[in-house]
């Protein structure tokens, strides 16, 4: 299918691009262990790959957002050595673009407005099964949420660090067994104005030019559906890889809701060691580096996507307090 829905891309601009990995933290609070982990890893499997490595703040849910945690997050990165290339988009500034990719699909009938209720859609099973679909409904009738139709069946897909990942048995939950392979039509847009998260993603991955998202564990059930929307706008899949998540137990993955400590940048080579060795690496020794750049250009060589660790989910030490306090 053509592009129809082409932005401008930096990428446009530069000559060998065959690689743009990124790391897109949302402002909501300061980089912690969990997040430090998969800053590293893209980065690292960016310039293990000559690639370029971009900084993207997620703050599309402006709500959310403490103001100053971008710049607390960008020092962090930078007291650790992850210098990034180009400059850091902002989603919050991005609103015109997603606004005319939106007014793009309703225009050709790829996206429409629906009214349905949260009731609604749980009288129908929990997923939402196209009831606004051909209703041709406008803004006249009150403020609305908008749908994107998806027709492509999610698949699954090779992950670059994990292997192979099936179709999250959930999504499918609900339907019939002739209608399984179908998925809702996503909200892109909702009532209350706010983009959608999993239509920015795809939208900023694809205007920034990155080829190769690298990113937590914590992302890779809703990867699927990330690369249908891609299709479903007509561009062309990324290449994925999912890291093992820092939890504090079972499911409860490190965050700031469960007391992470932000980093400290004063014992940013320690970090780094302890990220190291959290991803797999653990011949890295931290007496064999005066200094962070130092540490990274061996761990740039080093790098090996077969050696990341497997596993999901790591639990981290309580007692160890660069990863969380007990509240
Ligand atoms: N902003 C998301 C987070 O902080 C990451 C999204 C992504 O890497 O695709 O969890
Ligand atoms: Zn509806």
């Amino acid at each position: 299918m053509p592009n129809i829905f082409n932005q401008h891309s930096e990428s446009d601009l530069d000559s060998n691009p065959k690689y743009t990995g990124r790391f897109a933290p949302s402002p909501s609070g300061q980089l912690h262990f969990g997040s430090l982990v998969t800053a590293l890893a893209s980065y690292l499997d960016a310039k293990h790959h000559n690639g370029k490595w971009l900084v993207r703040m997620e703050d599309i849910d402006e709500p959310r957002c403490i103001s100053g945690t971008d710049t607390a997050i960008l020092h962090t990165l930078e007291a650790h050595g992850l210098q990034w290339d180009g400059e850091v988009m902002y989603q919050s500034k991005q609103h015109s673009r997603y606004q005319e990719v939106v007014n793009a699909l309703l225009h050709h009938q790829q996206a429409y407005y629906c009214s349905c209720t949260r009731r609604m859609i749980k009288a129908m099973g929990g997923t939402y099964n196209g009831h606004c679909r051909d209703k041709g409904l406008t803004p006249s009738n009150g403020q609305l949420a908008i749908r994107l139709k998806l027709d492509t069946p999610l698949a699954p897909f090779t992950d670059l660090i994990m292997g192979e990942v099936g179709v999250p048995h959930q999504k499918l939950a609900g339907h019939r067994v002739e209608e399984a392979h179908r998925i809702e039509d996503i909200t892109i847009k909702r009532r209350d104005q706010l983009f959608s998260y999993n239509l920015v993603v795809v939208l900023d991955d694809v205007f920034q030019g990155v080829t190769h998202v690298i990113r937590g564990c914590d992302l890779i059930d809703v990867t699927p559906l990330h690369r249908c929307v891609h299709q479903s706008l007509g561009y062309q899949p990324l290449e994925y890889g999912h890291i093992p998540v820092a939890a504090i137990a079972p499911g409860r993955k490190l965050s700031k809701q469960n007391h992470a400590t932000p980093i400290e940048c004063t014992t940013a080579l320690k970090n780094l060691v302890n990220a190291l060795h959290f991803l797999g690496f653990t011949e890295v020794k931290q007496q064999d580096f005066n200094s962070v750049d130092s540490l990274l250009s061996f761990a740039v060589s080093l790098w090996n996507r077969k050696k990341v660790v497997k596993t999901p989910e790591i639990i981290v030490p309580r007692h160890e307090s660069t990863y969380y306090s007990v509240p």
